[in-house]
């Protein structure tokens, strides 16, 4: 197995057969593991508010894989998977779904391609990808600013307090 992978899994609509969002995540966890897939280890799953104008809370989880696919061949593998829980890709953006599922870092760096942009160009900004990459690869460096998954998410979730007078 040649590749490793982080993938960012998201859901934010029930299924009628696997039920509930955390469900649907722990569902796609087992058919992410299959012959040319390897799953490493998994987040717990996290529950966290919409974004944009949907009103559905959201699952998330995080895992890692290994896999001799090339980040197209994993990204088709991918999208199979959400068409498999029904996932209608011409819904909107930010709209319900049962399944997403982005690749937000490989072991090679840096990919790009027609279709695909790895390390995914939002994953900095969303605690919802950084909390539960967290459980599976806190050390994990990113190619383009050079820091460390847990540096990004303390980037990201500090409050920075500024008094407003000096005592
Ligand atoms: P989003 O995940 O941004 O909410 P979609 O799941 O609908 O939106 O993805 C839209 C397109 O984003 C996909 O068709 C895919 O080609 C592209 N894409 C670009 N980079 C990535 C990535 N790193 N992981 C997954 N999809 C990506
Ligand atoms: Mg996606």
């Amino acid at each position: 197995m040649k590749y490793r992978y982080l993938i960012a899994l998201g859901s934010n609509q029930p299924h009628h057969r696997y039920g509930n969002p955390r469900q649907v995540l722990a569902a796609t966890l087992q058919q992410l593991d299959c012959k040319s897939v390897k799953l490493l280890s998994a987040s717990s799953v996290i529950e966290s508010a919409p974004l944009g104008p949907s009103s559905r809370r959201y699952a998330n989880a995080a895992v890692l894989v290994k896999t001799r696919l090339s980040p197209d061949d994993l990204l088709s593998q991918l999208q199979h998977i959400e068409d498999k829980f029904g996932r209608n890709r011409r819904g909107q953006r930010w709209g319900p779904r049962v399944l997403d599922l982005d690749i937000v870092l490989w072991s090679e760096g840096a990919f790009a391609s027609p279709d695909l942009i790895i390390p995914h160009p939002e994953f900095r900004r969303r605690s919802f990808v950084l909390t539960p990459a967290l459980d599976v690869a806190p050390a994990w460096r990113d190619p383009i600013t050079g820091l460390k998954l847990r540096q990004l998410h303390f980037r990201l979730t500090r409050r920075l307090t500024i008094p407003h007078r000096l005592p």
